[in-house]
């Protein structure tokens, strides 16, 4: 295993449509949420009535490392109000959450876990000398309890232990202490252990219930990379295994599992949680720079190059709670949801469409992954993500200027005081490498960079195909992006109060109701690609970056019984009702009305 280690917010600064996709977070909801939201604006943290859970701990996560990228000094002081009243209402003993003495033993404490990992983010991107010594009061105290049998884990805590891990190696880095081990012991064994839970993934669930819900599937795939050093234990990679099970039988296109809100199956009608999406973005950050395995970039790609912006509207005010990847319309169904276990406005837009996790939590997704482009090892660097940024460390600067993924064009400024051994992680996918102009193997390149100034121009191509899914369905890919039909949609906005929280535009709901046809096949593999500007806003449904053209015909693909909104999980038919026409497939990222997974049309 070769394992890296993460840059901070010092170290790394966005650049290109990079800076402009976290720069519209920063004016959308996640740079806003304290001043609309009530459970951030007057919560419990910071000494309001409010949610004093998961919520600020959620949105901190996201907002902290958003407003030190962007190095945004009204979003810094907002950072350090937060911080500041967390800090300072923690209780002598080193108790941290809002939540009296007696009452501790109920509380559940997936918000301690929550808020460590937090502070560590927050430690991260300030260097505020407080907090090492904030989180070891917080886990020592969290030890005494847990080991004096004052509180155990249950619920969230239970099912998300290894999410304290991220605080505890910390902390042990820091202070060596004996005691952090035997904690790191004592959370693991009153901990969830999801290999006992397999045989539950293998079928759609309709019964609410922590062992199959979505979010904790996609957290509990680092719970290994994190956990096993501090454990004493071998790692096995354990989270491929269990992904693989995800996968068969509950995977989507993206490389992510349908969850509405408990694992729902191989249907690509069925939803996806957007807190799902972002934390299994982080697990597979944390998998990668564990285990330096490019599969696990591979996939965080996928997920955060289609699934994420393709849930998020342009403007990211406003979210779905869950995506489905054959999605013709975004509108209420009439008479139950489509979900197991989620309402009837579940995949609509809005403030807090069916419950109000993602409505905090969505925010650490792009910034974190922004943090996954550059990644570190002794005098090595590795660029493991092509995203267009800057890279300062010690003395080496490194600029990547790309629009990938939406074409495989990079190209890097190095100006380095001492020499340094560089690596590019060259995707999978990549075909015809050039370095400099010069074909090149196509694999990892590693170069021993001089003192001085270097230029690398890099390229490959990737060339498009229709992956076979599930259900005789197919899905087209080009490199890390997927394709979709789009279908053009009218917004219908809503506007009210309900239980005190506003929703007002640009943070109102919206429905999508679809205006153009979404029922075609594939007539062949013929596919033309065309590369356009990456515009202001890089994941837009007017304006895609790159778009392939496929001749397609219609199909009678028919309805979801009983739902007017949904179509089939397969068609009921695939012969042609239309001549082949040729249609323009965009970006899933782009197109918040799409068909991903289609036939191809029978001769
Ligand atoms: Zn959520």
């Amino acid at each position: 295993m070769k394992k890296w280690n993460f840059y901070t917010s010092k170290e790394i600064k966005p650049e290109g449509w990079l800076r402009r996709q976290l720069t519209i977070q920063a004016e959308g909801l996640s740079g806003n949420l304290h001043k609309i939201w009530p459970d951030i604006r007057d919560s419990a943290w910071i000494g309001g009535e409010r949610e004093g859970w998961e919520r600020v701990p959620y949105w901190l996560d996201g907002f902290i490392p958003l407003a030190y990228l962007l190095e945004n000094e009204e979003m810094i002081a907002t950072v350090k109000k937060y911080i500041d009243a967390i800090v300072s209402a923690q209780d002598d003993d080193g108790w941290i959450c809002p939540c009296p003495k007696e009452k501790r033993a109920k509380y559940d404490t997936w918000a301690t876990q929550l808020i460590c990992k937090t502070l560590k983010v927050y430690y991260d991107c300030s260097g505020d000398e407080r907090i090492p010594e904030v989180i070891y009061k917080a886990l020592k105290n969290y030890y005494e309890l847990l080991k004096n049998g004052d509180i155990t884990l249950f619920q969230w805590g239970k099912y998300r232990w290894f999410e304290t891990f991220k605080s505890l190696n910390f902390i042990y880095e820091k202070y060596g202490e004996e005691w952090i081990k035997d904690l790191a012991k004592i959370i693991k064994s009153q901990g969830f252990d999801y290999n006992t839970a397999i045989e539950k993934w293998k079928k759609p669930s309709h019964v609410w219930k922590l062992n199959t819900h979505i979010v904790n599937m996609t957290m509990m795939l680092k719970s290994e990379a994190v956990s096993h050093e501090l454990l004493g234990e071998e790692y096995t990679d354990n989270a491929e295994k269990l992904r693989e099970i995800l996968d068969k039988y509950n995977g989507t296109a993206f490389e992510g599992f349908t969850g509405d809100e408990v694992l729902s199956g191989i249907d690509p009608t069925r939803g996806t949680e957007l807190c799902a999406v972002v934390e299994q973005m982080y697990s597979y950050e944390e998998l990668f720079a564990h285990t330096g395995e490019s599969k696990w970039v591979e996939r965080l790609e996928m997920l955060g190059f289609n699934a994420l912006p393709a849930t998020l509207s342009e403007d990211m005010w406003t979210h779905q709670y869950v995506q489905m990847v054959n999605q013709i319309a975004c509108q209420k169904t009439m008479i139950m949801a489509p979900f197991s276990t989620n309402g009837p406005y579940a995949h609509t837009f809005g403030l807090e469409p069916n419950f109000g996790c993602c409505t905090a939590n969505f925010s650490q997704g792009w910034p974190k992954f922004a943090l996954s482009a550059f990644m570190h090892r002794g005098d090595t660097i590795i660029n493991s993500v092509m995203l267009p940024a800057v890279l300062r460390d010690n003395g080496v600067t490194i600029k990547l200027e790309t629009n990938y993924p939406f074409d495989n064009k990079m190209h890097y400024y190095i100006d380095a005081e001492k020499d340094f051994n560089f690596v590019i992680r060259i995707p999978s996918f990549a075909e015809n490498l050039k370095v400099n102009g010069e074909v090149s193997e196509t694999k990892d390149i590693e170069l021993a960079i001089k003192k001085g100034e270097t230029e690398i121009e890099l390229e490959f191509q990737a060339t498009p195909f229709l992956k076979k899914r599930p259900n005789n369905l197919y899905a087209l890919k080009m490199g890390s992006l997927l394709f979709s039909v789009p279908v053009a949609y009218e917004k219908k906005m809503r506007e009210y109060i309900k239980k005190g929280v506003e929703r007002k535009f640009p943070y109102c709901d919206y429905q999508l109701v679809p205006g153009t046809p979404w029922n075609y096949g594939y007539s062949n593999e013929n596919f033309k690609v065309n590369y356009n500007v990456v515009g202001d806003i890089p994941f837009s449904q007017d304006k895609p970056p790159v778009t392939i053209k496929a001749n397609m015909q219609q199909i009678n693909w028919g309805l979801k019984f009983p739902y007017r909104t949904v179509c089939r999980k397969t068609p009921k038919s695939t012969q042609p009702i239309s001549e082949v026409q040729e249609i323009e497939l965009y970006p899933y990222g782009c197109s918040r009305l799409r068909m991903t997974e289609m036939p191809i049309i029978k001769k």
